[in-house]
């Protein structure tokens, strides 16, 4: 069988689920039987070098970098996967759209997190490098941006998770994870 090609990227995200991929332990093994890495912060490349079979996609969208590499990788890749409850829901990120109380609200986002009492910054600056990514309005799921094929819910997905659903994906098959691998309570 040919090899598949995947691609994976962090966006706002914590890097668990990247993580939660490498716990599938000694398994990496028969999946480099199976793939072989293209851009991915695994392999430090940063650039797609062909188009690709499967994208995995951790995190969603907060700012406008995020949004320009979730198009890229929509572009580059067949299948692409949202894996993990940031891709999906937006996950903690998320969580600053509900500082919504003014007319600016980004500000007023910005100014909770680094303009108050509880925050060590003498000089009351909010960062403004040129070279910061512009933060968007609010944060954006991945479906909210592109279209997306497949996920794979979970804050991390466990590495059997997401080594179910590689396997079937490598196989061209929609992934079919078992209940208890998708149920949390
Ligand atoms: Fe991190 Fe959980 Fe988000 Fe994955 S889903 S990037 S583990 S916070």
């Amino acid at each position: 069988m040919k090899k598949k090609r995947i691609a994976t990227t962090s966006l706002a995200g914590c890097f668990g689920c990247h993580m939660s991929l490498l716990d599938i332990d000694e398994r990496i093994f028969d999946l480099l039987e199976l793939v072989e890495f293209d851009r991915s912060p695994l392999n430090d490349l940063k650039k797609f070098t062909r188009r690709c079979d499967i994208g995995l996609i951790e995190g969603g969208c907060c700012n406008e970098e995020n949004v320009h590499v979730l198009r890229e990788f929509r572009q580059n890749c067949d299948i692409l996967v949202a894996v993990g409850q940031c891709a999906i829901m937006g996950g903690l990120p998320v969580m600053r759209n509900a500082i919504m109380h003014s007319d600016d609200p980004l500000r007023e986002c910005l100014e909770e997190a680094y303009c108050t009492p509880k925050v060590l910054n003498p000089e009351n600056q909010i960062p403004n490098d040129p070279a910061l990514p512009l933060l968007l309005d609010k944060v954006y799921t991945c479906v909210d941006v592109v279209k997306i094929d497949y996920q794979i819910p979970g804050c991390p997905p466990s590495g059997e998770t997401i080594w179910q659903a590689l396997n079937a994906l490598v196989r061209n098959e929609a992934p079919a994870l078992d209940y208890a691998l998708i149920k949390y309570d």
